[in-house]
């Protein structure tokens, strides 16, 4: 496992392909490091000795330590670690650990190069084994770069106006493959090392250039980054750990970007498109039922913080507000337990988790996302949205006016005060807040997408057998 500072060092060395706002910026830009300092945590934590075992799993491959995002899940235990180093991560950074991205594209592929490999004979999975001792042993960290551009929603990848729209195939060579496309959303990709990329749907016969998965480094030629970063507002004195977290989306362009065949785990192989964009999916939605929990934790904790200083803690309203939130941080958390008790292992080793509880905990989280934002604005009150700006409140002229008129508790300084509504302002009437209810809505596939799946596994005839026995209707 490797440092922190060694990861900082890694991407900083990139060939720099990243821009924001119309500037081509080194990795080390400002905008970038408060999602650089999420993912430095994850190597930071990993080293700490309470964490032992949680963090930090045994590579099937190599028997050795390693960092518990670099590895393939081989029983039920490995997805509940899983799903509780998701959610201590995502307590401490207040939002995304992103790097679940990489490791949830990583176990699809060993699913998936497997399966493939036994219907076509290709070489796939013991390809993609190379790749990830390489990715186990130097600790890698990676974006999966799944959701295509898809321009008119309607029509199939290959009846879109422009064929690029979805990313494709666009020649094969003796030593690899060009491809073109556009992938979009993609949290991580400018500070990760790789980039890995599979489809985002099922594929026709016609679509056989659309079937295809890779890695690359993420400073590739051709690769160019076109980012939107989003972080908590800068603090001037009043320090606090979430100000220094953040994060970066990236419109993910393919400019014709040559892959070489040893880092190729699909091409062609149409009918495995469909699987393995819905694996990553399943896997993706299994690691929601960790962070979104922590999510709740958070709002949660700032709700009841506020209700505390407001004096209001034990108004009816309040209790069952708060009741309310536990109800879903911990029906999410109990799906994704379920999920990996009920999972199975595949063909290739790989352990997967339970597709229907997978699905309904992370369809709860996602409903309930604006809910949960919504419980804080409401205790919090105006203030989340008009507190006095930090100058003011540290200003000679006004701060201890500020400080007098902002006092709600007596007991509690008036600095703990504000800290604690400018916490509540900076994660809920903030860009970060906007994003994060984006993301709790449409990270890991739009709610639909959960109910599709969920319909397509559920025995819903089981359930009318039962509707018609009872109703004593024998035909
Ligand atoms: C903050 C954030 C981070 C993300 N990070 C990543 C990432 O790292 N990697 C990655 O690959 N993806 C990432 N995603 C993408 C995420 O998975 C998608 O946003 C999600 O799958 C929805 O796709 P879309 O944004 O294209 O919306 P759309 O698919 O355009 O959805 C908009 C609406 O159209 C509906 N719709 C779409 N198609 C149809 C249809 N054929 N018929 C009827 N209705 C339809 C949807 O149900 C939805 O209601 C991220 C998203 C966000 C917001």
């Amino acid at each position: 496992m490797i440092s922190s500072a060694e990861y900082r060092e890694r991407i900083t060395a990139l060939r720099p392909n990243v821009y924001i706002d119309g500037e081509l910026v080194p990795r080390t830009d400002p905008r970038i490091e408060p999602g650089v300092n999420v993912i430095a945590l994850t190597y930071d934590l990993a080293q700490e000795p309470q964490y032992d075992g949680v963090f930090t799993a045994t590579s099937h491959l190599s028997g050795d330590k390693i960092n518990r995002f670099c590895h393939i899940h081989r029983s039920a235990d490995d997805l509940l670690k899983k799903q509780e180093m998701t959610r201590l991560y995502c307590r401490q950074t207040g939002g995304c650990i992103q790097r679940c991205m990489g490791t949830d594209a990583l176990n699809a592929l060993s699913v998936i190069t497997y399966e493939a490999d036994q219907l076509h004979g290709t070489e796939y999975y013991p390809r993609f084994l190379a790749y990830l001792e390489h990715f186990q042993k130097q600790d890698l960290c990676a974006n999966c770069a799944q959701t295509d551009v898809k321009g008119d929603r309607k029509k199939r990848p290959h009846q879109q106006a422009d064929p690029d729209l979805y990313l494709r195939v666009v020649e094969r060579r003796a030593d690899g493959i060009v491809v073109r496309g556009c992938k979009a959303h993609n949290t991580i990709a400018p500070y990760a090392d790789e980039i890995i990329v599979v489809p985002t749907r099922f594929l026709t016969e016609e679509e056989a250039d659309w079937a295809v998965a890779f890695a690359v480094p993420a400073d590739t030629k051709g690769v160019r980054l076109v980012c939107r970063p989003t972080a908590f507002r800068p603090r001037q004195k009043l320090d606090a750990p979430i100000a220094h977290y953040g994060d970066v989306e990236s419109f993910t362009i393919f400019d014709d970007v040559f892959v070489p065949w040893e880092r190729v785990f699909l091409c062609g192989e149409r009918e495995f498109g469909g699987p393995l964009a819905l694996l990553f999916a399943l896997y993706h939605r299994h690691s929601y039922t960790g962070c979104k929990p922590a999510g709740t934790d958070v709002l949660m904790g700032m709700a009841a913080l506020a209700a505390e200083y407001n004096g209001i803690a034990g108004a009816d309203h309040v209790q069952h507000k708060l009741a309310e939130m536990i109800g879903v941080a911990e029906l999410v958390y109990a799906a994704g337990i379920a999920a990996a008790v009920r999972g199975q292992p595949m063909r290739s080793g790989t352990f997967i988790p339970d597709v229907v509880f997978a699905n309904v905990g992370r369809r709860h989280a996602g409903e309930h996302i604006y809910r949960e934002f919504e419980i804080v604005a409401d205790i919090a009150g105006g203030l989340a949205a008009t507190l006095p700006l930090e100058g003011d409140y540290l200003s000679d002229e006004n701060g201890a006016l500020i400080r007098k008129y902002l006092m709600r508790n007596p007991a509690i300084s008036a600095e703990d005060q504000y800290r604690c509504f400018r916490l509540i302002s900076d994660a809920i009437c903030s860009s970060m807040g906007g994003v994060a209810q984006i993301a709790g809505l449409h990270g890991g596939g739009s709610p639909v997408m959960e109910s599709i799946t969920l319909l397509k596994a559920y025995d819903v005839e089981l359930r009318k057998q039962a509707a018609k026995h009872l109703a004593g209707i024998v035909s």
